[in-house]
């Protein structure tokens, strides 16, 4: 059989994990597909090797698959691609859980006194960056960040883990995150969308109390939450996160954490960070229960592949690199036919650049991400595609190719063509069609 995922790893990080047979040919696979039949495990790993039964990647298999999924894409949403004008702000590279595929973190005894490479943004200085972003036009501002040991859900919160050793005062460190519910009140008086808290931070914000998923979201959608992103996803197959990021949730508690979400009464997206130590079985079964999980919810709005960035990460010090382009483009082409429940397959400028990021809009993908006005997590890691897309950029880009630029809101239910020149935003609550920077 063709291993084709399995990495160069150190004994650290060694994923000896068993061959990939499927069992069906590639051709009943492909032809299952293109009849829109819903497809198996066994049919998805068959279509993201190009067939088992050979080593590497068949060229002409591949070409055939991506014509399959860009036509699914076309028949499910036309040819308008869409994107969001959006900020990343990060509250605090704080963390200790030790994922091996991440170097947005520092040890939080670094933020016990000045200096390092690690940033925390108080209350007051999220609102600022939040303020300065509606000011310019911004729709969506969106905060991912590290397990901060100071960071608690809210005040009764932090009474309950208090004295315990999952909590340390933020007085020992040089700054005060404040809280989830005050992080993200202050982002939403500037009356922008806010897109953040993923599963990892639920769980961070539910720490040593028996609040549910479902209990953690509410308070933080009294406080003006609006959607959740679906990181912390990776791959959602134990027998890799144990090897990837071992302290961080199981695949049942990242599941439990969006059904939670969603109760509460939020939008969520699902991700899939791949490249790493999985194999191809692995993204199937990882694609099996995001499937699963927006039959049950309805609440997914878009799925978003997540080619691993490797340089300056632990795993990348022991040797594994990220996928190929080829890998690349059959990841975002499955996915767009087996998610048959999800109409928005996300290309990722940051991870993917931008030759290749509008590529994946041939390959099955019709959402290009967002303008992204600041970014560190990809950059920390070693990505070089830079930080922010500009509106000129966007439609440049995606009139060359055909395809209808669209501005859209993070949960899809408003959008308009993007005319002009000049080229700006206009669904921000300050948005009105000029350019986000000068
Ligand atoms: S991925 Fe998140 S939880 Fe894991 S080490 Fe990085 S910041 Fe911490």
């Amino acid at each position: 059989m063709a291993d084709l995922f399995t990495s160069e790893a150190s004994p650290e990080t060694e994923a000896d994990f068993a061959p990939v047979e499927t069992g069906v040919s590639f051709e009943n696979a492909l032809a299952a597909a293109r009849n829109g039949d819903r497809l198996t495990v066994e049919e998805a790993t068959e279509l993201l090797t190009t067939g088992t039964d050979a080593d590497g990647i068949d060229e002409g298999r591949k070409r055939e698959l991506l014509r399959a999924a860009d036509a699914r894409r076309r028949e499910v949403v036309g040819d308008e691609v869409t994107f969001v004008a959006n900020i990343n702000n990060n509250v605090t590279t704080a963390c200790d859980v030790g994922c091996l595929f991440c170097n947005f973190k520092d040890a939080p005894r670094e933020f016990k006194s000045e200096g390092g490479d690690g940033f925390t943004r108080t209350v007051e200085e999220s609102r600022e960056v939040a303020e300065d972003a509606r000011d310019r036009g911004v729709y969506e501002i969106c905060s991912v960040s590290g397990l901060h040991p100071a960071l608690v859900l809210d005040e009764e919160h932090r009474e309950a883990v208090e004295g315990t050793a999952r909590y340390t005062p933020p007085d020992e460190f040089t700054k005060d995150p404040g809280t989830y519910v005050e992080q993200i009140r202050a982002m939403d008086d500037a009356g922008l969308h806010v897109h953040a808290v993923t599963p990892e931070e639920a769980e961070h914000a539910r720490r040593g109390t028996d609040l549910t998923y479902r209990d953690v979201y509410e308070r933080l959608a009294d406080a003006g939450l609006d959607t959740v992103p679906g990181t912390a996803a990776e791959i959602l197959v134990d027998e890799v996160r144990d090897v990837i990021c071992p302290n961080k949730i199981d695949t049942e508690g990242w599941m439990d954490a969006m059904r939670g979400a969603v109760d509460a009464g939020l939008g969520v997206t699902a991700t899939m960070m791949y490249g790493h130590v999985e194999n191809a079985r692995h993204r199937a079964l990882h694609l099996k229960r995001v499937r699963e999980l927006q039959d049950e919810t309805g609440g997914i709005t878009e799925f978003v592949p997540l080619s691993f960035v490797h340089e300056n990460t632990p795993l990348g010090d022991r040797g594994v690199t990220g996928a190929s382009r080829a890998e690349d483009e059959l990841v975002v082409a499955v996915s767009r036919l087996f998610l048959d429940n999800i109409d928005n397959i996300q290309s990722s400028w940051v991870k993917y650049g931008d030759e290749l990021g509008a590529r994946m809009l041939d390959c099955g993908a019709n959402d290009f991400m967002g303008t992204l006005l600041s970014e560190e997590i990809t950059k920390r890691a070693g990505g070089d595609h830079g930080e922010f897309r500009s509106f000129e950029w966007y439609v440049d880009t995606l009139r060359d190719m055909g395809r209808v630029p669209v501005e859209r809101s993070t949960d899809y239910e408003k959008r308009r063509v993007v005319d002009g020149p000049p080229y700006g935003p206009v669904l921000g609550p300050s948005a009105d069609g000029t350019p986000l920077i000068d």
